[in-house]
């Protein structure tokens, strides 16, 4: 049985960490952050390693390790009773990252729909990110080059994936806005996803 996975989907900066944590609470929904999952492991796991080998010069970690992590923590999640596959959606926040891992994750989940974070103003991404990296410590963010990086990497890698999944899935968001009428119009969205 596949599972219902709806992304959460936009550029580094774009917001969708923020949105997620909130989502997350609604009954039957799971927030699953892929960064998180990195930065969850200890520096002395391997990948934990190959995470920051990557991650702090801005670019993807491989496909195959990282879609191996996200599926031996939705298994245990489904183990340990956290996520009923029969009742429950998942929210992807980072992953898939590119049409390669989307193909990787195909025979576990469908997607249902694509919540796209469109944040029109670069300025005020750069600066949320570099705010961020002070607060919550994150090196990847404390850079103006390792930034640029990451901004390339989602413009030539992930967004593609737009294309890829098809029009009729995909729901943009203005997340220029504040983040109350950000979760307003991501909830109207959920929404008509639920009952079009
Ligand atoms: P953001 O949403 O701001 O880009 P994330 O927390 O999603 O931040 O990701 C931080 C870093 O973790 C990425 O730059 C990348 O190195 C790594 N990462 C996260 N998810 C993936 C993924 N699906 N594939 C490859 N690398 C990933």
């Amino acid at each position: 049985m596949k599972i219902r996975a709806i992304l959460l989907f936009g550029s580094p900066g774009a917001g969708k960490g923020t949105q997620g944590k909130i989502l997350g609470r609604i009954p039957n929904y799971l927030h699953v952050s892929s960064g998180e999952l990195f930065r969850n492991l200890r520096v002395q796991n391997p990948l934990g390693q190959l995470f920051i080998d990557y991650a702090s010069h801005g670019n993807l970690v491989p496909d195959e390790p990282t879609i191996k992590l996200w599926r031996d923590d939705i298994e245990n999640r489904i183990r340990n009773g956290q996520f009923n596959p029969e009742t429950d959606t998942v929210l992807l926040d980072g992953i898939p990252r590119n049409v390669n891992q989307a193909k990787l994750l195909e025979d576990r989940i469908y997607v249902a729909g694509i919540l796209n974070l469109y944040c029109r103003d670069l300025d005020i991404m750069v600066e949320r990110l570099q705010a961020r990296a002070l607060r919550q410590n994150r090196l990847d963010d404390a850079n103006l080059e390792t930034i640029k990086t990451r901004l390339k990497v989602y413009e030539d890698e992930t967004k593609p994936l737009l294309d890829h999944y098809g029009e009729d899935l995909v729901h943009t968001i203005d997340s220029t806005q504040s983040p109350v009428l950000v979760l307003r119009d991501t909830l109207e969205v959920l929404a008509e996803i639920e009952a079009p």
